[in-house]
């Protein structure tokens, strides 16, 4: 069979196994594979989609942790990070990728980023003429907008009080969700559709085209060569009930793109033996800590658009940014357990919580066949130190009676002349309360095969018809929410395939 245009599922496919052909292959659905479809599909070519996860619909997502975890996490909400300290890395799974589960947050990428990307690792094509329609393309197809203050509720304005008080440069943030209601669940999958994901945005312009087949319950795993081109890839299908690979299915195709996120397209790429050079090296994850302000009044902290307001505080390598999680996981994140855990989930509703994001600079990491390695830089952690002093400085500001820094064996913060005496910089990484869902560079590009994994169009080195087209590629950190940036990756290479005849 050539392939079925529309959205494919586990129920529909044959007991013998499926066999797909197209004119490219896309592997992963996320904001890379879904805009990579998008830009091909609007080329004229054919194209089939294969996706471990599943096709949802908004009216099927259950907001709990637990649901969301086993559904729609990739390693059920598990995966983590080890080195000098353990980072949950969490990730999405599911037609839309990590797009199902994030928080809508859109920033255009920074343009010093993208100078020293074009200057220092040949990455000609995202000049900033280009990075422009690609970001305009995105604004209006995503359906990129403020939401209004109704929707944001107390965890984020109370933020903006503390923030204006002190004279910080703040922002509601742009995000991908122009029918928001402030339910507070995008981290469990948008119920209401309100947010305008990859697999409702992108997909859906390159499933109108009439030329894409979807395939989700289908994980990659293999892959067939001649010579220096892939002509296949192989793999399993993923019954719904247990996740338990059942039947088999193969693709071929013309081309292949490579769209499995920065954890798993360097993997897919290491078991196959299809790269060399860095491949699963210089993984970036955008660190982040937190704190916990308390107020007399009630705060609501899980109620409200999830991640509202941020402050840019670029130039110490920093953003402060707000953010909201269901009862449950505040649970998991407070630094103290026992009576005193559970007075501040007793008292919950007088919360506020807001975190810290660190440009990565002197950390290093990588992905390997079964391990994620993340050793924490100190100057990293001087900065994650330095954010968390911020947010509890900003709720102080606001008029919180106490600050819970989210690090272990700091005491309660009373008043803003306790932050800098208790709060200091010598703490080991692994006392930090962290957590990162933005990995990004494990299948760096360049122009060196020594020193990158594919080249400036996205070409993995030493194949003539293999690309990536993911979060994996970016030569370095990025210093703001990475989906827009991707989505442009997946534009431009999306062209530059079509292009290549
Ligand atoms: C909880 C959370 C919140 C976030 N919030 C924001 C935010 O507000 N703003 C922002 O800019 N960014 C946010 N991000 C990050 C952003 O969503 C990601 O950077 C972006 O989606 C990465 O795109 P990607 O294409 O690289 O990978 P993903 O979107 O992760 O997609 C990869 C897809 O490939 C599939 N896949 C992997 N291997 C295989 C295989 N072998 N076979 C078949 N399929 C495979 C996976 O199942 C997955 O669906 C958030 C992420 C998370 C997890």
């Amino acid at each position: 069979m050539r392939l079925n245009p529309g959205r494919n599922r586990f129920e529909e496919y044959p007991p013998g196994g499926l066999e797909l052909e197209a004119d490219v292959c896309v592997i992963g659905s996320g904001a890379g594979g879904a805009s990579a479809a998008c830009a091909l599909a609007e080329a004229g070519l054919t194209v089939v989609l294969v996706e471990e996860g599943r096709n949802w619909q908004p009216g099927q997502f259950e907001p709990t942790a637990s649901w969301a975890f086993k559904h729609l996490y990739a390693g059920r909400g598990t995966r983590a990070t080890r080195g000098n300290c353990v980072i949950p890395l969490a990730g999405g799974r599911g037609v839309g990728g990590s797009t199902l589960i994030n928080s809508a947050i859109c920033f255009r990428t920074p343009e010093p980023v993208l100078a020293d990307w074009r200057q220092n690792h040949g990455c000609e094509h995202f000049d900033a003429a280009w990075m422009e329609t690609c970001f305009d393309r995105i604004w209006k197809t995503i359906g990129v907008t403020v939401n209004p203050p109704q929707f944001q509720r107390e965890n984020n304005r109370i933020f903006k009080q503390g923030a204006d008080a002190l004279g910080l440069k703040g922002q509601w943030m742009a995000r991908s969700a122009p029918g928001c209601t402030g339910c507070g669940t995008c981290n469990q999958g948008c119920p209401t559709g309100g947010k305008l994901t990859v697999d409702r945005s992108f997909l859906q312009l390159a499933l109108d085209t009439g030329r894409v087949g979807v395939y989700g319950d289908c994980r990659v795993e293999g892959v067939e060569t001649v010579g220096d081109r892939v002509v296949a890839v192989t793999g399993r299908t993923i019954e719904p009930q247990h996740y338990a690979a059942s039947g088999t299915f193969r693709v071929k195709a013309g081309k292949f793109v490579v769209c499995g996120g920065a954890i798993g397209s360097p993997r897919f790429l290491m078991a196959n033996g299809l790269a060399a050079g860095p491949v699963g090296q210089n993984l970036r994850i955008h660190p982040t800590a937190y704190a916990l302000g308390r107020f007399e009044r009630e705060i609501v902290p899980w109620h409200g658009v999830t991640q509202g307001y941020y402050v840019d505080l670029w130039d110490r390598g920093f953003l402060l940014q707000t953010f909201s999680m269901p009862p449950d996981q505040y649970y998991l994140s407070i630094p103290f357990g026992g009576d005193d855990g559970l007075t501040v989930m007793r008292e919950l509703r007088h919360y506020a919580s807001g975190g810290v994001v660190v440009h990565d600079q002197d950390s290093v990491g990588h992905v390997g066949p079964s391990e994620l390695v993340y050793w924490m830089g100190d100057e990293d952690k001087r900065r994650l130190l330095a954010g968390v002093r911020e947010v509890a400085r900003v709720y102080f500001a606001a008029g919180a009676t106490q600050v819970i820094a989210g690090v272990h064996g700091v005491p309660i913060l009373h008043s803003p002349a306790d932050i800098d005496r208790l709060v200091v910089d010598d703490v080991a990484a692994v006392e930090l309360g962290l957590y990162a869902s933005h990995p990004m560079g494990t299948c760096r590009m360049g122009v060196d095969p020594e020193t990158s994994v594919v080249d400036p169009a996205g070409r993995v080195w030493g194949w003539s018809n293999l690309h990536v087209a993911d979060a994996s590629m970016f030569p370095t950190s990025l210093g703001v929410n990475p989906q827009v940036t991707v989505m442009a990756m997946g534009l431009t290479v999306g062209r530059e395939m079509a292009r290549s005849g």
